[in-house]
């Protein structure tokens, strides 16, 4: 068995966003000190943490010096040099490891892992030529969608290919990037999967979490998702074969589609807290960023169990659009909480903050939670 990190240790994050900021809280509540290695200054994690260092990911000395104050070290942003993880992996224990990192990273690499491990994908084609994008779209057909390799989150580097004519120039506007071709799916329903997978190997997961998006970016999350009992252990099973395979140690988020026949497709693996897990915080015994600390730590996984059903909705900079947000309307609407990550600059499309709200049913809980978001902006926005 490995060695347990007891509370009172230095853990250490790579990326600085909301989903440290959330795993600092989580660690700091248990009683860990907190470190945060990234680019920016005055992060969201940095403000929470206990130290920020201000650095590149690819200052591998300064990525070492960093680890050598930490007893283990994980991530919250995949789009990290595997490189930077295995410089700290001479230092002290990282979870998740740089193999899972490396697949998930990377769309054609996480395409290629899933499909050799005999899981459900869209049907896609990888495109490197204009002569690629020529076959890809005669076998595939239109409207697709078009996603660059590497480097893509929140519907960035990505373009729907409405028409066979317009592949061209869709391509083109990705800058010609080695790319994956897929197939549009008119899915049902998006549902995600958290698993948790400890340094002994025992994985849990949580029910499926209920997705809908805007402009590719998540907006409102329902736990747990309405699905039959069948397709809700269908993704749990699923979800736990995919962090078998990867050796995944941590948290994993699977982001899936269930089609109009019933059926899962895998579209996404994120080797990290997921969006739509903010809502564990106060939905489920134990939340996603506490599964993370315990993880890291060699504790043994918490309770995945729903505490009350749950919802989340997203609040993106262009709630700011018209000046400050109406925050007492929106909290006396009803039993919301509020999370807002410490974002200086309210930009369009920038996830700022969200809010949940708990309620007898996860429906009931998606109407209060939009309800209040309604109340933070005029009618007239
Ligand atoms: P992704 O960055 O791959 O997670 O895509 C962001 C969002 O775009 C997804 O959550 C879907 O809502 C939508 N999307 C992505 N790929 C497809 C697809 N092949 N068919 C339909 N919608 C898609």
């Amino acid at each position: 068995m490995s060695t347990l990190i007891a509370p009172g240790a230095t853990l250490g994050v790579l990326g600085s966003g909301q989903l440290g900021r959330m795993f600092a809280m989580a660690a700091r509540r248990m009683g860990y000190r907190v470190h945060v290695y990234s680019p920016d200054a005055d992060s969201p994690t940095g403000q929470v943490a206990d130290r920020e260092v201000v650095g590149a990911y690819e200052d591998l000395a300064r990525v070492r010096a960093f680890a050598r104050n930490c007893a283990a070290v994980t991530i919250e942003f995949e789009n990290i040099p595997a490189s930077t993880l295995e410089a700290v992996a001479e230092v002290c224990p990282v979870r998740p490891g740089s193999y899972s990192l490396s697949v998930t990273q990377h769309r054609l690499r996480e395409r290629e892992f899933l499909v050799a491990g005999g899981f459900p994908v869209v049907p896609f084609a990888i495109v490197r030529s204009i002569e690629d994008l020529k076959i890809a779209v005669a076998t595939l057909g239109t409207p697709a969608v078009l996603k660059t390799a590497g480097f893509g989150y929140d519907g960035k580097g990505q373009r729907l290919v409405r028409d066979a004519a317009e592949a061209e120039a869709d391509w083109a506007s990705l800058d010609r990037a080695e790319c994956v071709y897929e197939r549009f799916i008119d899915f049902a329903q998006e549902i995600s999967v958290i698993a948790i997978r400890g340094v002994d190997s025992s994985v849990v997961t949580y029910a499926p979490f209920a997705n809908r998006h805007a402009n590719h970016i998540l907006d409102v999350t329902t736990w747990p998702a309405q699905l039959a009992p069948a397709l809700l252990r269908q993704a749990q099973d699923l979800s736990r074969e995919i962090a078998v395979s990867l050796d995944h140690v941590g948290v994993l988020s699977i982001e899936l589609f269930v089609t109009n026949d019933g059926k899962l497709l895998v579209n996404e693996l994120a080797p990290r807290p997921h969006n739509s897990g903010h809502v564990t915080i106060e939905a489920a015994h134990v939340s996603q960023y506490e599964q993370q600390v315990r993880a890291l730590c060699g504790l043994p996984p918490g309770s995945t169990a729903v505490r009350q059903p749950g919802a989340m909705a997203n609040l993106l900079g262009d709630r700011w659009a018209g000046g400050e947000p109406r925050w007492y309307a929106a909290l006396a609407s009803g039993p919301v909480a509020l999370h807002l990550y410490g974002k200086a600059m309210a930009r369009s499309g920038r996830k700022m903050g969200h809010l949940t709200a708990t309620a007898p049913t996860s429906a009931e809980a998606g109407e209060i939670v939009v309800r209040a978001r309604e109340a933070l902006t005029p009618p007239s926005l």
